[in-house]
């Protein structure tokens, strides 16, 4: 199986998983343990926050480690919500990942606003200024890259907007963190990151908090990360997932994602000579090295393609959710204002930092010789019908 899905999930790195392995096998101890062996892992996580930090440019005391980005997302909308006045609004770009804005809208059900995209799928800047003019809200919330489209949005400029007026900003950094370099994040007010997205374990990830490092839990019951996070710090998965972020640092530091980028540049552009109907979405605009998201043509449904590459060895996914049943469009993609007709044709290719050139090249194969299959485009219609 060729894997394009890194978007999703990318596998361990081997870097990570021997970290995993000696942390498991040598740091035995309780970080919150006052005897040695408990000392040794509290300064294992130390260090790690160190390393972290310094590649966010941050106060090592400024993060927390949590279960993932989904966790770290909920963890800030809590502690918003319990000192937001009935008036304090939310400003939250309307392409955030689920695990943000399923949260902000828990959270603040009545005082959210959705910062528009343009027709590119990148926040606009102006509607932010327009709106910072007006009005300051609690939080901005813009991620720097987007999981579906690979666009890299205006985060710096936003944060810089924000510090300006006094305005808190978040930034979900999942899809950015591990495929460019991570320096800088720090300047903003909330990162969130998760372990699994660039080569660590899943179910570990982090929350870098304001320079006043306070937060009112989401979960209670201990006293670990001073009372920002309870339960016992999960010592080898952190451990692997910075072993995994001092690789991909490394290579981004040696600029190696640059011939990664050209790869997928080479395999868009012969796409679209071999079906000249492809439309490649945000080609135009700063994207992820690793993302190619392209409206396909004539099958009516994504999930075909998907299932019909999976077949020829290739691991790829969709834009919308049309193979559920339920069609519900991706709102990313409307958001960009794509037509239902283009957003159930959409499919994702990510790849990762161990795919090859070749691998770009067999995929395109694949997708031609199957786009030319006449019988694969009628049956598309015939399931599309039922
Ligand atoms: N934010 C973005 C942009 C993501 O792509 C994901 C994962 O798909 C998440 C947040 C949630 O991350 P986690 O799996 O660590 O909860």
């Amino acid at each position: 199986m060729i894997y394009f899905d890194h978007n999703a999930t990318s596998p361990l790195h081997p870097a990570a998983r021997d970290a995993w392995l000696a942390a498991s096998e040598k740091l035995i101890g309780n970080p919150a343990s006052q005897h040695r062996s408990g000392q040794r892992s509290e300064n294992a996580l130390e260090e790690a926050r160190s390393t972290l930090a310094r590649f966010l440019v941050c106060d090592p005391q400024e993060i927390i480690w949590t279960s993932g980005a989904t966790e770290a997302s909920n963890t800030v909308f809590h502690h918003l919500a319990l000192s937001a006045g009935d008036t304090d609004e939310l400003w939250i770009s309307a392409i955030e990942h689920a695990a943000v804005l399923q949260s902000a809208e828990f959270h603040f059900p009545k005082s959210r606003r959705s910062i528009p995209v343009d027709e590119n799928g990148v926040v606009s800047l102006n509607w932010i200024v327009d709106e910072l003019k007006k009005q300051r809200p609690k939080l901005v919330a813009i991620m720097a890259a987007n999981n579906e489209t690979g666009i890299v949005q205006p985060w710096r400029e936003v944060s810089e907007l924000c510090r300006e007026r006094g305005v808190s900003f978040f930034c979900d950094a999942t899809q950015w963190l591990g495929k460019l370099p991570a320096n800088g994040l720090g300047e903003c007010d909330y990162v969130i990151g998760s372990a699994h997205k660039f080569g660590g374990p899943p179910g570990v990830g982090f929350l870098k908090l304001p320079a006043n490092k306070k937060i009112r839990p989401l979960i209670i019951g201990g006293k670990q990360q001073e009372s920002r996070r309870a339960g016992t710090e999960n010592v080898p998965g952190v451990l692997a997932m910075m072993a995994a972020l001092v690789i991909r640092e490394t290579g981004l530091a040696k600029n190696q994602h640059a011939e990664r980028q050209a790869w997928r540049d080479q395999f868009e552009r012969s796409l679209n000579s071999a079906l000249p109907a492809v439309r490649v979405l945000g080609s135009n605009q700063p994207r992820l090295w690793n993302t190619s998201m392209v409206i396909l043509p004539d099958t009516k449904c994504a999930f075909r393609w998907v299932v019909k590459l999976d077949k020829q060895g290739f691991a790829v996914s969709t834009g919308s959710a049309c193979a559920s049943g339920t069609e519900q469009p991706s709102h990313v993609l409307d958001a960009m204002d794509l037509s239902p007709s283009e957003i159930t044709n959409t499919v994702r290719f990510s790849a990762g930092w161990e795919t090859s050139e070749g691998d770009w090249k067999r995929l395109l194969e694949c997708i031609v010789s199957v786009a030319l299959s006449s019988a694969f485009v009628r049956s598309c219609k015939r399931t599309f019908r039922k």
